[in-house]
């Protein structure tokens, strides 16, 4: 891949408009005691168990994301309330590194597609 090329898909947006959610399907998000204290919160209001999606995990914790409890019809329901790590989580950006460009094919699929699009190769 040239610089050209690198710098360019570090810009880009991945394709959520187009994707049914599949990171909020197979990826843990790390999150902090006060994010955990909402989720919990907003769990309740949803009438889902708690115990069932957070985990503590050291000094952070983790929610459950498979598929993650607050993903419907493949959009998140608390899209403004969501933890910074959803925020911040961009698949093209972990394309390199990432286990589920690994082991999805429809992800591949999807971000081959846009890239091809986007003239980014
Ligand atoms: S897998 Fe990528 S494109 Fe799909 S929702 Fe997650 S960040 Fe967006
Ligand atoms: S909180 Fe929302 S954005 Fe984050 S994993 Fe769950 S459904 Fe996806």
């Amino acid at each position: 891949m040239s610089k050209e090329q690198a710098e360019r898909l570090a810009k880009l947006d991945p394709p959520c408009h187009l994707c049914t959610g599949i990171c909020c399907k197979q990826m843990a998000v790390e999150i902090n005691r006060s994010e955990a204290d909402n989720l919990i919160g907003l769990l309740l209001v949803l009438e889902k168990n708690p115990i069932k999606y957070i985990f503590s995990d050291g000094d952070m914790f983790k929610l459950a994301a498979d598929p993650c409890p607050f993903l419907e019809d493949d959009k998140c329901v608390i899209y403004d309330h969501r933890p910074k790590a959803c925020e911040a989580f961009n698949c093209i950006r972990a394309l390199p590194t990432t286990e589920i460009m690994k082991k999805n094919a429809d992800l591949r699929k999807l971000l081959g597609k846009y890239l091809k699009d986007s003239n980014i190769f």
